[in-house]
């Protein structure tokens, strides 16, 4: 693998990065934003502001690199990621070098730098990825388990498959939205009992699903297989996801086939795509896998994340409560076995796939990854600040998950990742 520079503990900025933002130098998420008077742009982030990387095509900064001008003046980040992997990292050198405080070349210009930066605060952020196929895992053991147990045999609550593959389920790409945007409680069947006849209604138990996501490039041709040693060169980067689910809906609707209109109605993802490149020095051993797995996801070196994640409810006109403090490191399945089991019977994957994790939940309460852990299926409400309870989610509540990795005072951060409820509509 060739040197990711960017990534060095040493460097500082000559633009301002207050202590514990997310976007210190050796982050550099890559983003599409939009100010009223411009079309969308490819964007980094940098402290509280963001570097516009088609001004800096424009003023020739970024000579020598495949992109043109036509690939930085996107509503997307899928034309720069169609140059591939080693193409995006010398990008992200190149923007790195040219923000670094020993380095004249932009620092110096003042109507260049004028032109380049923007505050995060008054721009518009675009969902960055024009998402082709989404598929969601299932591969946190303390999330299935916690679900077995709720609704099957305790002493059963791992189904047979759960530990020789990563379970999954293809989903819907249509109704992913940026971070910011309302999401409408589901009208839906739902039926308590399973005896009676079904209701329809809004539903009763909204929820979200604290998880992560990771964006492929162009995977191999259609048949081919991408190996578990291959896998990260097919990754870009990760966002933070909340996968907004309907418990109701989805008890009365998922057998036999799985999830359906309990998922599809709306996912949220974080606006900064933070690349596979800036989270290298976060790498951690995964758990033991236990019973072996088959030959095709086993897997060398380090491939979990230390990744710090969040997730706080605010009701409307209150302040918040964190109801979730979980870490990425929990998830049993790794991404390179994820994407080799995804592939291992021919699937191919394309650029601007996103892959989810499946909801992320630790091993002790106050780590579980939705309400229905939480709140153990309604029969243990969180008390909030401000004096009221939750089971599920109310309208009016903004979820915001947040993530992090941090290590010797660097904080590689995703930003948020968050959405108000809307009352269903009529
Ligand atoms: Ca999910």
């Amino acid at each position: 693998m060739s040197e990711i520079k960017a990534n060095d503990p040493m460097l500082r900025s000559w633009v301002h990065v207050p202590e514990g933002s997310d976007f210190p130098i050796q982050n550099l998420p890559f983003g599409i934003f939009r100010t009223e008077s411009q079309f969308p742009h490819v964007c980094c982030a940098i402290g509280e502001q963001l570097i516009d990387l088609k001004a800096l095509h424009v003023m020739g900064y970024l000579e020598n690199l495949p992109f043109t001008l036509e690939d930085m003046v996107s509503p997307t980040l899928n034309r720069c990621m169609r140059h591939g992997k080693q193409a995006m990292r010398d990008l992200r050198n190149r923007v790195s070098k040219l923000l670094r405080s020993d380095q004249p070349d932009l620092r110096d210009k003042e109507h260049h730098v004028r032109q380049v930066l923007f505050r995060q605060d008054e721009v518009q952020m675009l969902l960055p990825i024009a998402i082709g196929d989404y598929t969601d895992f299932y591969s946190s053991e303390d999330h299935a388990r916690n679900v077995g147990t709720m609704f099957r045999d305790p002493a059963k609550a791992l189904l047979p498959n759960w530990k020789h593959l990563p379970v999954g389920y293809h989903g819907r790409s249509s109704s992913i939205v940026i971070s910011g945007t309302p999401v409408h409680r589901p009208m839906g069947q739902m039926n308590a009992s399973d005896e009676t006849m079904p209701t329809f209604g809004p539903t009763k138990q909204l929820d979200f699903e604290l998880e992560m996501a990771f964006i492929t490039f162009d995977g191999k041709p259609l048949g081919q297989r991408i190996s578990t040693a291959e896998a990260d060169d097919y990754i870009f980067g990760m966002l933070l996801f909340n996968d907004w689910s309907a418990r109701d809906i989805q008890r009365w609707e998922y057998v036999p086939l799985g999830p359906f209109l309990a998922k599809n109605f709306a996912s949220t993802v974080s606006p900064w795509l933070v690349t596979l490149d800036a989270l290298e020095p976060f790498r951690v051993p995964g758990p033991t896998q236990e019973p072996e797995v088959l030959p095709y996801l086993k897997y060398q070196g380090m491939k979990n994340f230390d990744i710090h994640l969040q997730v706080a409810i605010q009701p409307e006109h209150a302040v918040e409560t964190v109801v979730s403090n979980s870490n990425y490191r929990h998830m049993y399945w790794n991404m390179t076995q994820q994407l080799a089991h995804h592939t291992v019977n021919g699937c191919n994957i394309r650029c601007g796939d996103m892959m989810a994790s499946g909801t992320i939940s630790g091993p002790h309460e106050g780590s579980f990854g939705s309400m229905l852990e939480i709140a153990w299926k309604g029969t243990k409400p969180v008390i909030m600040n401000d004096g009221s309870q939750r089971t599920f989610i109310q309208d009016g509540d903004t979820v915001s998950i947040r993530g992090y990795a941090e290590m010797n005072g660097i904080r590689i951060g995703f930003g948020e990742c968050s959405g108000r409820v809307l009352p269903a509509l009529p």
